[in-house]
């Protein structure tokens, strides 16, 4: 690992500029993906600019739809839950507040890594890393959440551009994502034996009459099933697992797991999420 310089700056706004300061900056938050990435010199950052300092950033909060912070959590219009960018999945995973209002993310996030990368790893930099097999992902493209950035909001649809790309530009900052409560919602993942990354994982979300599905870690990207989200706004029953139909051609293909593989995964853990949203 080549050597770098490390800052800790106080606000978001320090953040960005010492990222603007040096061109070949980063951003750390847990580590647990960059790290690894620097140590096999993947990556060769001049400068590391932590967020640890920052703890506005870690705070998770419900918004309701009238703006305050009570209310019920059920159905569209049901508010918001908020969370900082810097939440490690631990703390997700055991916020009392996500584990009212959207207890299928608090379920994703305690099935993510081990201990460890649970106790580090950070919702904004999984989905900043936007590693085709990540859990995060899934939640925020089948929830439609809004990713907050220290100067915009960018909707799930059009976050995840590609294997490892986002729509972030290089000096720009996740704050929070911005998940709507739904009716239900459920999650459900074939996990890789040693990491326990998807080899394919379905969030399954409805709310207000629409429903969303997105599925990860069997294609390039996560990616949405127009065709199930049909069938399960027309009639919401395991039958309608049948729709999630996905061609094999359109999924990644590596020495562990064939395509037509990952395509019955596909199936049958849409099958397991909405059986688990009933
Ligand atoms: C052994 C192991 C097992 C794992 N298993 C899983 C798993 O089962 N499921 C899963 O989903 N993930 C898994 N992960 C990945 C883990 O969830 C990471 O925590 C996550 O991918 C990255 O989060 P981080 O906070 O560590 O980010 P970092 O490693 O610090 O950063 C990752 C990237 O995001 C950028 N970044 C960080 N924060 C921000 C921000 N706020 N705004 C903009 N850019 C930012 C960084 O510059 C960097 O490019 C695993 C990792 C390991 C090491």
């Amino acid at each position: 690992m080549k050597s770098f310089s490390y800052h800790r700056p106080r606000s978001v706004a320090d953040a960005v500029a010492l990222l603007r300061a040096h061109d070949s900056a980063k951003l750390l938050a847990g580590g647990q993906s960059l790290l690894p990435v620097m140590k096999f010199d993947l990556a060769e950052p001049s400068d590391l600019v932590s967020l640890a300092g920052i703890a506005a950033l870690r705070e998770i909060r419900f918004e309701s739809a009238d703006g305050t912070g009570g209310g019920a959590a059920s159905g569209s219009g049901a508010g918001v839950l908020v969370i900082g960018a810097l939440a490690t999945h631990d703390e997700v995973s055991a916020s009392p507040e996500v584990r009212r209002r959207i207890p299928a993310l608090a379920d994703l996030a305690a099935g993510i890594g081990d201990a460890q990368v649970r106790n580090r790893g950070t919702i904004g930099g999984s989905i900043a890393h936007a590693d085709p097999a990540a859990d995060y992902p899934a939640a925020v493209l089948a929830l439609g959440a809004t990713v907050e950035t220290d100067r915009r909001r960018i909707a799930a649809d059009d976050f995840f551009t590609g294997l490892f790309t986002t729509a972030l530009a290089a000096d720009e900052i996740v704050t929070a994502v911005r998940f709507p409560v739904p009716e239900r919602a459920a999650y459900a993942k074939f996990p890789h034996r040693a990491s326990k990354y998807a080899v394919a994982g379905v969030m399954v979300a409805s709310g207000g009459g629409a429903v969303r599905v997105a599925v990860t870690g069997a294609g390039p990207k996560v990616f949405r099933l127009p065709a199930l989200e049909a069938a399960l706004a027309a009639r919401f029953s395991p039958d309608a697992g049948n729709a999630a139909v996905v061609a094999p051609a359109d999924l990644r293909s590596d020495g562990e797991s064939s395509p037509e593989y990952l395509a019955h995964l596909v199936t049958v853990m849409a099958r397991r999420a909405i059986q688990a949203c009933l």
